[in-house]
């Protein structure tokens, strides 16, 4: 038996240890009835922006009903002010100008809105076997296996030769038909279960079966191909050739939901990382008064595929913008980027006790115990990851303790198991502090992604402490 510990040393443990505790026990049960209410309407926003364009469109929603108007280089702004810039429409940016001279830095909250998914080839469309097919390229990182068999709905825009655009969302209405990757059935699957997991199914595999009745003619050839082109003629007036122009997206069907008995968990499609997209969003429209220094938030695209492109953050959009906003204040650009900081709002994984070898239990994120605070990403030694210096992890922790913030500190795997990266390096490498803040998720990636509302609810409470 171990021997009773004296007060000295208890008093010394209290004194000197770490204490993490869940959220449960440390929120009072206003706070807590609180998040809740808060995740009423992040589901909501799950629901509506299952895709960037769809996020970028109810964020601008949200914004202008809070008195943003969209930005213009051409104008003087003025403390106060409240702007938004909509990027192609698949990132947006909103800003608030503050008190402070904009070269005393801005503070910057950078999440994104592109989730891993199937997008349809340019050439989607065959007939086999009398059934109807789209074909189809995975986006982002995906464990293929995970895409068969689950309800899909259709997202996007369909560009006809004309340039008319064609908005596209089937299967979120409980009246609409959905869409579905078949899969094996396991009496035949001996040979498919042999192959490694990666090749399980593999991505020519990915086919979405979307019909399967023939156009009434006995004679012609590819009768269901054409009965489906002849519905989509009917209901858009496309033509086959106009899928060459357009980006559809099939993303699961189901709505967000409760998850749990005790309901404090969120089950939804693309969490990563709508979850701190609209956790920084909602800081932001809720932020009381004028900040003192200038708050940029963006919400961007193809962070899932490496943030290139115009519309990631390997562009210079950001940069842009915030150069824009230095010189209708008659600032620098350099110097004000030079001076801001910057909370890289993404997701990390959550301990999975049904995985327990994978994640190191000291350092890594536990759901319910808080927002998510994470130093360094990449992988191996290091590799690809910004990591944030000692004084910034000072800064940030300061704030969040000043401001009763539930946090924890996470790291994407043990060491040399993996790894992942965000978009902090490349905010960092404008010369900006940064670090990631981010809610933890289980089964980060799959179709339906776990979350806890608590954590969801701390996440929102850092990002409005960070830009007040
Ligand atoms: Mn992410
Ligand atoms: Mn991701």
């Amino acid at each position: 038996m171990p021997k009773k510990e004296t007060s000295k040393v208890k008093e010394l443990k209290e004194q000197l240890f770490m204490k993490k505790k869940n959220s449960g026990l440390i929120m009072s049960d206003a706070e807590i009835k609180s998040a809740d209410k808060f995740n009423e309407g992040y589901k909501k926003f799950l629901d509506e922006a299952k895709t960037e364009r769809e996020a970028v469109k109810a964020a601008i929603s949200i914004a202008e009903k809070a008195g943003f108007a969209e930005f213009d280089n051409s104008k003087k702004y003025k403390a106060g002010d409240r702007v938004y810039l909509n990027n192609r429409g698949k990132s947006v940016i909103l800003a608030i100008i503050g008190k402070e001279n904009i070269e005393n830095g801005v503070n910057i909250l950078a999440a994104h809105i592109d989730s891993p998914r199937l997008d349809l080839k340019q050439n989607p469309l065959y007939e086999d076997a009398d059934m109807a097919y789209f074909k189809t390229h995975y986006y982002g990182g995906i464990k293929k296996y995970q895409w068969t068999a689950v309800p899909l709905a259709l997202h996007g825009v369909i560009i006809k030769k004309n340039g008319e655009t064609v908005d596209v969302k089937i299967g979120e209405d409980d009246k609409d038909p959905v869409f579905v990757v078949t899969d094996l059935l396991p009496h035949l699957a001996e040979e498919q279960m042999k192959r490694p997991a990666p090749k399980i199914v593999t991505g020519e595999e990915l086919n979405i079966l979307i019909g399967s009745r023939p156009f009434k003619d006995d004679d012609a050839s590819e009768l269901v191909k054409l009965n489906i082109m002849n519905i989509l003629f009917e209901k858009y007036e496309i033509v086959e050739e106009d899928f060459l122009s357009a980006e559809l997206e099939a993303v699961p069907a189901f709505k967000a939901k409760d998850v749990g008995f005790d309901r404090s968990l969120v089950g939804a499609y693309g969490q990563d990382d709508r979850v701190c997209s609209y956790t920084a969003l909602m800081a932001t429209i809720d932020l009381k008064g004028v900040p003192s220094k200038t708050v940029v938030t963006v919400l961007t695209d193809k962070e899932e595929t490496g943030s290139d492109g115009n519309t990631g953050l390997r562009s210079s959009y950001l940069k842009f913008f915030i150069y824009d906003l230095a010189e209708a204040c008659g600032k620098n650009g350099r110097h004000v980027l030079s001076a801001s900081k910057c909370l890289s709002a993404d997701v990390n994984a959550g301990f999975d006790p049904s995985f327990p070898d994978v994640l190191e239990k000291k350092n890594c994120a536990f759901v319910g115990k808080g927002t998510c605070l994470t130093k360094f990403t990449g992988s191996r030694g290091k590799s690809g990851t910004s990591d944030a210096s000692a004084e910034f992890v000072g800064y940030v922790r300061s704030i969040f303790d000043k401001n009763n913030i539930i946090w924890q500190t996470g790291e994407l795997g043990k060491v040399d198991l993996g790894g992942g990266g965000t978009v902090a390096m490349y905010i960092a490498n404008l010369n900006v502090d940064t670090i990631d803040l981010g809610v933890p998720v289980l089964s980060m990636h799959a179709p339906f992604e776990i979350t806890s509302k608590n954590d969801v609810y701390m996440t929102y409470k850092a990002f409005s402490a960070f830009i007040k």
